[in-house]
C-alpha cells in the first residue's frame, strides 16, 4: 500500500514516515502540493495524509484537483485548522476523514486501515452490508436481517450510501446534494426527516446511524450510544 503524505513541517513528517514504515506502509512524503500533483501521475497512492496550510499549493485546492482526478482514493486530512467549519469544508470537497493536529501516531494508523479498509469492499460488490443491514444494488431490495425493507426511493438511496461507507461522516449538504441533485431547493431538514423515517424503519438498527451534532451524520456498525 502507497502512502502519499504531504505535510510541511519536517519532523512531523519524519515521525509519520518512521511509524508507518515500521508498520509496513510504503510512503511518499513531500513538503509541498505542487510536487504532489506531479508525483501522483507517475504513482498513483492508495491513499493520501494531507495538510492543508502548505507552501504554495493549498491542501484544499490539492484536493479539488484530486478529486477532479480520482473519486475513490481515500484522502484523510491532517490539520491544525480544526473549526466545525474547516472540516465541514474538507469533508464537503472529498475528504473521508479529518485528523486534528495534533494526533497520536495509534489514532492516524487506525484511521488509514479503515480508510483502505472501505476502499476495497466498496469496489468489489453489488451488495452492501454492515451489522445485519444490506442493501442489493442489482435488485434494489434492502434487508433488516431476514426482513425485506419497504423503502421510498431516498430512504433506499440514503441507507446505500451509508452502507458503503460505514463510519464516514456526511454533512447534511453532501446527503442533500447526493441523494436529492445538485439543483435542490430543499434544505438541510429534508435530510434530518428522510433519516428519521428510515431510522424508524430500521426499527432496533435505527441507533446505527448516528448524528454528528451540527454536521451530519454516519453508519456506525457498532451502534452503541447512538443519538
Ligand atoms: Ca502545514
Amino acid at each position: 500500500m502507497l502512502i502519499l503524505l504531504i505535510e510541511d513541517e519536517t519532523a512531523l513528517r519524519e515521525v509519520i514516515v518512521y511509524h508507518l514504515t515500521r508498520e509496513g506502509y510504503r510512503l511518499l512524503s513531500l513538503g509541498n502540493a505542487n510536487d504532489a500533483l506531479i508525483a501522483i501521475e507517475e504513482a498513483p497512492p492508495d491513499l493520501v495524509l494531507l495538510d492543508l496550510m502548505l507552501p504554495g499549493l493549498q491542501g484544499l485546492q490539492f484536493l479539488d484537483i484530486f478529486r477532479q482526478k480520482n473519486k475513490t482514493t481515500p484522502v484523510i486530512i491532517i490539520s491544525a485548522r480544526n473549526t466545525e467549519d474547516d472540516i465541514i469544508k474538507a469533508l464537503e470537497k472529498g475528504a473521508d476523514d479529518y485528523l486534528p493536529k495534533p494526533f497520536g501516531l495509534k489514532l492516524l494508523e487506525t484511521k488509514i486501515k479503515v480508510a483502505l479498509r472501505h476502499k476495497s469492499d466498496a469496489s468489489d460488490t453489488n451488495a452492501h452490508e454492515s451489522a445485519g443491514v444490506k442493501v442489493e444494488l442489482d435488485t434494489h431490495k434492502a434487508f433488516c436481517g431476514e426482513k425485506e425493507l419497504t423503502l421510498t426511493q431516498k430512504e433506499y438511496d440514503l441507507l446505500a450510501l451509508f452502507l458503503r461507507k460505514p463510519e464516514k461522516v456526511f454533512t447534511r449538504n453532501q446527503l442533500l446534494s447526493m441523494v436529492w441533485g445538485y439543483d435542490s431547493e430543499l434544505n438541510s431538514r429534508t435530510v434530518d426527516v428522510h433519516v428519521a423515517m428510515l431510522r424508524k424503519k430500521l426499527g432496533d438498527r435505527g441507533t446505527h446511524v448516528k448524528t454528528i451534532p451540527k454536521i451530519g451524520y454516519l453508519w456506525d456498525p457498532k451502534g452503541a450510544a447512538a443519538r
